[in-house]
Protein backbone atom coordinates (compact mmCIF):
# COMPACT_ATOMS: atom_id res chain seq x y z
CA UNK A 1 0.00 0.00 0.00
CA UNK A 2 1.02 3.47 -0.57
CA UNK A 3 1.73 6.14 1.87
CA UNK A 4 0.24 9.93 1.06
CA UNK A 5 0.94 12.90 2.79
CA UNK A 6 -1.98 15.86 2.41
CA UNK A 7 -1.50 18.97 3.49
CA UNK A 8 -4.04 21.38 3.09
CA UNK A 9 -7.34 22.94 3.76
CA UNK A 10 -10.52 21.52 4.59
CA UNK A 11 -14.08 23.33 5.46
CA UNK A 12 -17.48 22.52 6.11
CA UNK A 13 -19.96 24.02 3.18
CA UNK A 14 -23.00 25.45 3.95
CA UNK A 15 -25.23 25.34 1.07
CA UNK A 16 -28.25 27.44 0.78
CA UNK A 17 -30.66 26.83 -2.58
CA UNK A 18 -33.19 29.81 -3.22
CA UNK A 19 -35.32 31.43 -6.08
CA UNK A 20 -33.12 34.48 -6.22
CA UNK A 21 -30.45 35.74 -4.14
CA UNK A 22 -31.18 38.64 -1.38
CA UNK A 23 -30.65 42.23 -2.31
CA UNK A 24 -29.05 44.47 0.44
CA UNK A 25 -30.84 44.39 3.31
CA UNK A 26 -33.54 42.01 2.26
CA UNK A 27 -34.58 38.51 3.65
CA UNK A 28 -35.80 36.12 1.05
CA UNK A 29 -37.06 32.72 1.91
CA UNK A 30 -34.89 29.66 1.10
CA UNK A 31 -35.91 26.12 -0.45
CA UNK A 32 -32.93 24.08 1.53
CA UNK A 33 -30.07 23.71 3.31
CA UNK A 34 -27.08 21.31 3.56
CA UNK A 35 -23.76 20.94 4.95
CA UNK A 36 -21.07 19.19 2.91
CA UNK A 37 -17.60 18.78 4.30
CA UNK A 38 -15.44 20.20 1.81
CA UNK A 39 -11.76 22.08 1.32
CA UNK A 40 -9.25 21.26 -1.43
CA UNK A 41 -7.08 19.93 1.26
CA UNK A 42 -9.52 17.17 2.73
CA UNK A 43 -11.06 16.63 -0.72
CA UNK A 44 -7.94 15.34 -2.27
CA UNK A 45 -7.53 13.09 0.81
CA UNK A 46 -10.86 11.63 0.62
CA UNK A 47 -10.39 10.79 -3.21
CA UNK A 48 -6.76 9.27 -2.26
CA UNK A 49 -7.75 6.64 0.38
CA UNK A 50 -10.63 5.76 -1.80
CA UNK A 51 -8.42 4.63 -4.14
CA UNK A 52 -6.81 2.69 -1.90
CA UNK A 53 -3.99 4.72 -0.63
CA UNK A 54 -2.90 5.24 2.76
CA UNK A 55 -3.37 8.70 3.43
CA UNK A 56 -2.43 10.84 6.36
CA UNK A 57 -3.75 14.90 6.35
CA UNK A 58 -2.19 17.79 7.90
CA UNK A 59 -4.00 20.55 8.83
CA UNK A 60 -6.41 22.21 11.14
CA UNK A 61 -9.94 22.52 12.16
CA UNK A 62 -11.58 25.28 14.64
CA UNK A 63 -12.73 23.56 18.01
CA UNK A 64 -16.23 24.09 16.85
CA UNK A 65 -19.68 21.56 15.55
CA UNK A 66 -18.35 22.11 12.34
CA UNK A 67 -14.84 20.90 13.06
CA UNK A 68 -15.70 17.51 14.98
CA UNK A 69 -17.80 16.59 11.64
CA UNK A 70 -14.85 17.82 9.12
CA UNK A 71 -13.14 15.05 11.25
CA UNK A 72 -15.60 12.52 11.35
CA UNK A 73 -15.98 12.64 7.83
CA UNK A 74 -12.02 12.20 7.35
CA UNK A 75 -11.80 9.69 9.81
CA UNK A 76 -14.94 7.36 8.39
CA UNK A 77 -12.99 7.53 4.80
CA UNK A 78 -9.95 5.94 6.26
CA UNK A 79 -7.31 9.13 6.58
CA UNK A 80 -5.57 9.26 9.12
CA UNK A 81 -6.22 12.81 11.51
CA UNK A 82 -3.44 12.18 13.81
CA UNK A 83 -2.05 15.75 12.40
CA UNK A 84 -5.51 17.56 12.18
CA UNK A 85 -4.84 19.29 15.52
CA UNK A 86 -7.98 21.65 16.53
CA UNK A 87 -7.41 25.36 16.78
CA UNK A 88 -8.73 26.75 20.45
CA UNK A 89 -11.01 29.39 20.12
CA UNK A 90 -11.27 29.41 16.40
CA UNK A 91 -13.83 28.87 13.76
CA UNK A 92 -13.23 25.61 11.27
CA UNK A 93 -12.92 26.83 7.60
CA UNK A 94 -16.57 27.43 6.11
CA UNK A 95 -17.80 28.11 2.59
CA UNK A 96 -21.16 29.86 2.71
CA UNK A 97 -22.95 29.20 -0.66
CA UNK A 98 -26.09 30.04 -2.53
CA UNK A 99 -27.69 28.40 -5.43
CA UNK A 100 -29.84 30.71 -6.97
CA UNK A 101 -31.08 31.60 -10.48
CA UNK A 102 -28.92 28.42 -11.86
CA UNK A 103 -25.31 30.17 -10.65
CA UNK A 104 -23.84 29.83 -7.26
CA UNK A 105 -22.19 32.64 -4.99
CA UNK A 106 -19.75 31.65 -2.36
CA UNK A 107 -18.03 33.30 0.10
CA UNK A 108 -15.48 31.10 1.75
CA UNK A 109 -14.15 32.36 5.73
CA UNK A 110 -10.59 30.38 5.83
CA UNK A 111 -11.06 30.12 9.65
CA UNK A 112 -8.65 27.64 10.94
CA UNK A 113 -7.38 26.67 7.37
CA UNK A 114 -4.80 30.38 8.66
CA UNK A 115 -2.96 27.93 11.12
CA UNK A 116 -1.08 25.35 8.79
CA UNK A 117 2.16 27.47 9.66
CA UNK A 118 5.10 26.99 8.70
CA UNK A 119 5.79 26.05 12.34
CA UNK A 120 2.92 23.29 12.76
CA UNK A 121 4.41 21.65 9.48
CA UNK A 122 7.74 21.88 11.86
CA UNK A 123 5.64 20.24 14.63
CA UNK A 124 4.29 17.33 12.08
CA UNK A 125 7.31 16.69 10.10
CA UNK A 126 6.88 13.02 10.26
CA UNK A 127 4.28 13.27 7.95
CA UNK A 128 6.09 14.57 5.37
CA UNK A 129 9.44 12.54 6.01
CA UNK A 130 7.91 9.37 5.79
CA UNK A 131 5.90 9.01 3.05
CA UNK A 132 5.82 8.35 -0.41
CA UNK A 133 4.78 11.76 -1.68
CA UNK A 134 3.17 14.56 -0.54
CA UNK A 135 0.16 16.76 -2.08
CA UNK A 136 -0.34 20.08 -1.63
CA UNK A 137 -3.01 22.94 -2.82
CA UNK A 138 -3.08 26.96 -2.29
CA UNK A 139 -5.86 27.71 0.12
CA UNK A 140 -3.41 27.38 2.99
CA UNK A 141 -0.85 30.38 3.73
CA UNK A 142 1.53 30.97 0.67
CA UNK A 143 4.87 30.49 3.29
CA UNK A 144 3.50 27.37 4.14
CA UNK A 145 3.41 25.43 1.01
CA UNK A 146 6.87 26.95 0.43
CA UNK A 147 8.44 25.88 3.33
CA UNK A 148 6.79 22.06 2.56
CA UNK A 149 8.74 22.31 -0.25
CA UNK A 150 11.78 22.94 1.45
CA UNK A 151 11.33 20.11 3.59
CA UNK A 152 10.03 17.87 0.75
CA UNK A 153 13.39 18.51 -1.09
CA UNK A 154 15.48 18.38 1.79
CA UNK A 155 13.96 14.69 2.41
CA UNK A 156 14.11 13.89 -1.23
CA UNK A 157 9.92 13.12 -1.13
CA UNK A 158 8.54 14.57 -4.63
CA UNK A 159 6.02 17.18 -3.96
CA UNK A 160 3.25 17.22 -5.94
CA UNK A 161 1.78 21.13 -6.13
CA UNK A 162 -1.53 22.01 -7.48
CA UNK A 163 -1.27 25.18 -7.63
CA UNK A 164 -5.43 25.89 -6.70
CA UNK A 165 -6.92 28.16 -6.48
CA UNK A 166 -5.17 30.40 -8.70
CA UNK A 167 -1.77 32.53 -7.63
CA UNK A 168 1.34 33.04 -8.51
CA UNK A 169 4.24 31.36 -7.21
CA UNK A 170 8.02 32.09 -6.58
CA UNK A 171 10.76 30.00 -8.65
CA UNK A 172 12.00 28.49 -6.30
CA UNK A 173 8.79 26.35 -5.31
CA UNK A 174 8.36 25.50 -9.01
CA UNK A 175 11.96 24.39 -8.71
CA UNK A 176 11.43 22.55 -5.43
CA UNK A 177 7.82 20.41 -6.93
CA UNK A 178 7.80 17.61 -8.80
CA UNK A 179 4.51 17.98 -10.32
CA UNK A 180 2.59 20.98 -11.24
CA UNK A 181 -1.06 20.42 -12.03
CA UNK A 182 -2.80 23.94 -13.21
CA UNK A 183 -5.97 23.96 -14.97
CA UNK A 184 -5.81 26.15 -17.78
CA UNK A 185 -7.05 29.68 -16.13
CA UNK A 186 -4.13 28.74 -13.27
CA UNK A 187 -1.74 28.06 -15.88
CA UNK A 188 -2.23 31.61 -17.06
CA UNK A 189 -2.11 33.05 -13.92
CA UNK A 190 0.97 31.01 -13.05
CA UNK A 191 3.14 31.75 -15.86
CA UNK A 192 1.73 35.71 -15.86
CA UNK A 193 -0.23 34.62 -19.19
CA UNK A 194 3.05 33.18 -21.23
CA UNK A 195 1.65 30.76 -23.73
CA UNK A 196 0.59 27.35 -21.89
CA UNK A 197 2.76 25.52 -24.71
CA UNK A 198 5.92 27.37 -24.22
CA UNK A 199 5.56 26.88 -20.23
CA UNK A 200 5.01 23.39 -21.10
CA UNK A 201 8.26 23.18 -22.82
CA UNK A 202 10.04 25.06 -19.82
CA UNK A 203 9.11 22.21 -17.57
CA UNK A 204 9.10 18.54 -19.15
CA UNK A 205 7.30 15.30 -17.70
CA UNK A 206 6.77 18.45 -14.44
CA UNK A 207 4.24 20.69 -15.75
CA UNK A 208 1.07 18.84 -15.86
CA UNK A 209 -2.41 21.13 -17.51
CA UNK A 210 -5.98 19.62 -16.74
CA UNK A 211 -8.47 20.52 -19.72
CA UNK A 212 -11.72 19.32 -18.30
CA UNK A 213 -13.84 17.26 -20.99
CA UNK A 214 -10.47 17.08 -22.82
CA UNK A 215 -8.22 15.66 -19.82
CA UNK A 216 -4.63 16.50 -19.66
CA UNK A 217 -1.72 17.95 -21.47
CA UNK A 218 2.07 17.65 -21.20
CA UNK A 219 5.45 18.06 -22.95
CA UNK A 220 7.86 14.83 -23.01
CA UNK A 221 10.92 16.51 -23.96
CA UNK A 222 10.21 16.31 -27.15
CA UNK A 223 6.74 17.04 -27.47
CA UNK A 224 3.43 17.88 -26.51
CA UNK A 225 1.23 14.74 -25.49
CA UNK A 226 -2.44 14.85 -24.82
CA UNK A 227 -4.11 12.18 -22.37
CA UNK A 228 -7.71 12.62 -23.29
CA UNK A 229 -10.35 12.08 -20.51
CA UNK A 230 -13.08 9.57 -20.72
CA UNK A 231 -16.50 10.22 -22.67
CA UNK A 232 -19.26 10.88 -19.79
CA UNK A 233 -22.32 12.12 -18.70
CA UNK A 234 -21.24 15.18 -16.55
CA UNK A 235 -23.64 15.93 -14.04
CA UNK A 236 -21.37 17.90 -11.67
CA UNK A 237 -17.54 19.05 -12.19
CA UNK A 238 -17.12 19.75 -8.37
CA UNK A 239 -14.58 18.23 -7.27
CA UNK A 240 -12.54 16.59 -10.45
CA UNK A 241 -9.79 18.49 -10.14
CA UNK A 242 -9.73 17.07 -7.04
CA UNK A 243 -10.08 13.86 -7.69
CA UNK A 244 -7.52 13.81 -10.64
CA UNK A 245 -4.62 15.28 -8.31
CA UNK A 246 -5.28 12.83 -5.89
CA UNK A 247 -5.19 9.88 -8.49
CA UNK A 248 -2.15 11.07 -10.50
CA UNK A 249 -0.73 11.04 -6.69
CA UNK A 250 -1.77 7.22 -5.78
CA UNK A 251 -0.51 6.75 -9.21
CA UNK A 252 3.04 8.30 -9.47
CA UNK A 253 3.50 6.24 -5.87
CA UNK A 254 2.68 3.24 -7.20
CA UNK A 255 5.48 3.35 -9.44
CA UNK A 256 3.02 4.28 -13.05
CA UNK A 257 4.84 6.14 -15.58
CA UNK A 258 3.47 9.54 -16.46
CA UNK A 259 1.50 8.34 -19.55
CA UNK A 260 -0.05 5.60 -17.54
CA UNK A 261 -0.87 7.98 -14.28
CA UNK A 262 -2.36 10.10 -15.83
CA UNK A 263 -4.39 7.82 -17.54
CA UNK A 264 -5.72 6.81 -14.17
CA UNK A 265 -6.08 10.30 -13.41
CA UNK A 266 -8.67 10.53 -15.92
CA UNK A 267 -10.65 7.95 -15.56
CA UNK A 268 -10.62 8.80 -11.69
CA UNK A 269 -11.70 12.27 -12.62
CA UNK A 270 -14.43 11.59 -15.30
CA UNK A 271 -15.65 9.18 -13.31
CA UNK A 272 -15.99 11.72 -10.37
CA UNK A 273 -18.26 14.06 -12.67
CA UNK A 274 -21.11 11.85 -13.27
CA UNK A 275 -22.40 12.28 -9.55
CA UNK A 276 -23.44 14.96 -7.59
CA UNK A 277 -20.88 16.80 -4.80
CA UNK A 278 -17.11 17.00 -4.58
CA UNK A 279 -16.87 13.76 -2.70
CA UNK A 280 -20.20 12.40 -3.69
CA UNK A 281 -18.42 11.33 -6.92
CA UNK A 282 -15.12 10.70 -6.08
CA UNK A 283 -14.57 6.40 -7.07
CA UNK A 284 -13.75 3.90 -4.55
CA UNK A 285 -10.65 1.64 -6.30
CA UNK A 286 -12.84 -1.15 -7.19
CA UNK A 287 -15.16 1.14 -9.39
CA UNK A 288 -11.96 2.80 -11.20
CA UNK A 289 -10.86 -1.13 -11.89
CA UNK A 290 -14.63 -2.07 -13.58
CA UNK A 291 -14.04 0.79 -15.71
CA UNK A 292 -10.93 -0.23 -17.30
P1 LIG B 1 -12.91 21.61 -10.80
O1 LIG B 1 -12.56 23.02 -10.42
O2 LIG B 1 -14.23 21.46 -11.52
O3 LIG B 1 -12.72 20.62 -9.73
P2 LIG B 1 -10.58 21.92 -12.42
O4 LIG B 1 -10.95 23.19 -13.13
O5 LIG B 1 -9.57 21.98 -11.35
O6 LIG B 1 -11.86 21.16 -11.93
P3 LIG B 1 -10.53 20.48 -14.93
O7 LIG B 1 -9.41 20.66 -15.87
O8 LIG B 1 -11.84 21.13 -15.26
O9 LIG B 1 -10.00 20.88 -13.49
O10 LIG B 1 -10.81 18.92 -14.73
C1 LIG B 1 -9.88 18.05 -14.13
C2 LIG B 1 -10.01 16.68 -14.75
O11 LIG B 1 -11.34 16.17 -14.52
C3 LIG B 1 -9.81 16.62 -16.26
O12 LIG B 1 -8.45 16.53 -16.60
C4 LIG B 1 -10.61 15.37 -16.61
O13 LIG B 1 -9.86 14.21 -16.34
C5 LIG B 1 -11.79 15.42 -15.62
N1 LIG B 1 -12.99 16.08 -16.19
C6 LIG B 1 -13.42 17.34 -15.93
N2 LIG B 1 -14.57 17.61 -16.61
C7 LIG B 1 -14.86 16.49 -17.30
C8 LIG B 1 -15.93 16.10 -18.21
N3 LIG B 1 -16.93 16.95 -18.52
N4 LIG B 1 -15.90 14.85 -18.72
C9 LIG B 1 -14.91 13.98 -18.41
N5 LIG B 1 -13.89 14.28 -17.58
C10 LIG B 1 -13.85 15.50 -17.03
Amino acid sequence: MVHITVIGSCSMDLVVTAERRPLAGETVIGNSFQTVPGGKGANQAVAAARLGAEVTMVGRVGDDVYGEKILENLRKNGVNIQFMMPVANCASGTAHITLAEGDNSIIFVKGANDFVTPEYLEKTEEAVTSTDIVLIQQEIPVKTVEYAAELCSRHRIPLLLNPAPARSVSGELIGRAAFITPNEHECDVLFNGMPRSEALKQFPNKLIITEGKNGARFFNGSREIVVPAFPVEAVDTTGAGDTFNAAFAVAVAEGKKMEEALRFANRAASLSVTKFGAQGGMPFREELEKHR
